[in-house]
């Protein structure tokens, strides 16, 4: 663990050795079934990392054209994309530095198909098709929930229109184990079976958890092979989540205490800027040394530095009472985080730090007044 007195806070700091780990049991995912993992950025793209994931994952997905920028400059590997719809300014950059367009629709692939032949590049082009089974209860987390815009269903995909498509892509998964791509299989069997025999490639998208401690990585294994050896394709997986899961740190400061009811700290850190995920989700997040509310003898709600009523991070308990300048760390801030930052209220944006294997703590980024102003 670093030191937590050394760094500026507001502030992000994310753990090589962590990042490392997760690597580790990617690869042997990888080595295991010949599937190829790419780094979904959009859950994290701290770049100053990359140089690191290139050296196990195969490559970047992103969801539009800043993303796959980034991926083509910073990482070096296959670069993916997939949009629910691309402009054509978009289209005609991407030409130049994707490896693979992910199309919503067999229509888009047809408005699209032109430019991608007359780029001159080797281009692998697929379909994005919803198999209209998911098990995400949260609906703007589910890319399958009723009348979604999110790929394509059999219903309404049009084979005469897919000619040149090397591979078809499924994202229905968030935050899940590989129990629920076994029960997902079928589906996608059921529906799109009859076209996997003639593509080069799937892609299973993200939403599976493969780092978390209780993943059961056999049955990833299982799925990933014999969706493989049945239907002669490439596997991709695009995890986010599980390429920094539980990687990095917030490490934010108590600025004030108050009582209104029970025991207030408004911290410089805000859910609603820093951590919006704690109020998309909703999820708590743990902090270290803490408990619920009410197990330990002092328990604190914690806010924001913002004037939005809502931005509460929760309810915590600590052994002693807090007080101006304790520090508090929150866990798993690595992803969905800094790439979701904004300056609502004229916040700070958190600096970002690198714990490296070396032991030596490297400040990556610092922010200031400019980078509220120069946005507006
Ligand atoms: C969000 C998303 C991912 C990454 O999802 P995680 O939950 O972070 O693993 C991958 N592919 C697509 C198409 C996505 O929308």
């Amino acid at each position: 663990m670093f030191d937590i007195s050394k760094v500026k806070t507001p502030c992000y700091v994310v753990d090589e050795a962590k990042l490392l780990k997760n690597l580790t049991i990617l690869d042997n995912v990888m080595e295991k079934t010949g599937c190829k993992i790419l780094l979904a950025q959009k859950a994290f793209s701290m770049y100053s990392t990359y140089p690191m994931i290139s050296q196990h994952l195969k490559g970047t997905t992103a969801s539009g054209l800043y993303e796959a920028k980034l991926g083509r400059e910073e990482f070096d590997g296959e670069v993916h994309v997939y949009s629910p719809a691309y402009t054509e300014k978009d289209m005609n950059e991407l030409v130049q530095i994707c490896d693979h367009i992910v199309f919503n629709s067999p229509k888009q692939w047809q408005k699209f198909k032109g430019i991608v032949e007359k780029s001159g590049r080797k281009i692998s082009c697929g379909i994005r098709c919803n198999p209209e089974y998911s098990e995400i209860e949260t609906d703007i987390y589910n890319p399958c929930f009723k009348n979604s815009r999110l790929g394509t269903t059999l219903d309404n995909f049009d084979d005469s229109l897919i000619d040149g498509i090397d591979g078809l892509h499924f994202h229905t998964m968030c935050e899940q184990g590989s129990d629920v791509l076994k029960r997902t299989i079928p589906h996608i069997e059921e529906k799109f079976g009859k076209y996997l025999y003639n593509m080069k490639w799937i892609n299973l998208g993200g939403g599976h958890h493969i780092t978390r401690d209780d993943y059961d990585l056999d049955t990833l294994i299982e799925c990933v092979n014999y969706l493989h050896d049945k239907y002669g394709v490439q596997v991709y997986l695009e995890p986010g989540e599980a390429v920094a899961l539980n990687a990095g740190y917030l490490v934010s400061e108590v600025i004030d205490t108050a009582k209104n009811g029970m025991d207030l700290a408004i911290l410089d850190a805000s859910a609603a800027c820093h951590m919006p995920d704690v109020l998309e989700m909703p999820y708590r997040p743990n902090i270290i040394g803490s408990g619920q509310a009410d197990e330990k003898a002092y328990t604190y709600r914690l806010g924001g530095p913002t004037c939005l009523a809502g931005d509460i991070i929760g309810d915590y308990s600590f052994d002693e009472p807090l007080k101006e300048g304790d520090r508090l760390v929150f866990c798993d801030m690595a992803i969905y985080s800094m790439c979701k930052n904004n300056t609502f209220n004229g916040m700070p944006l958190p600096s970002i730090y690198l714990q490296k294997l070396d032991g030596e703590l490297e400040l990556i980024k610092e922010f200031g007044y400019d980078d509220f102003k120069m946005r507006l």
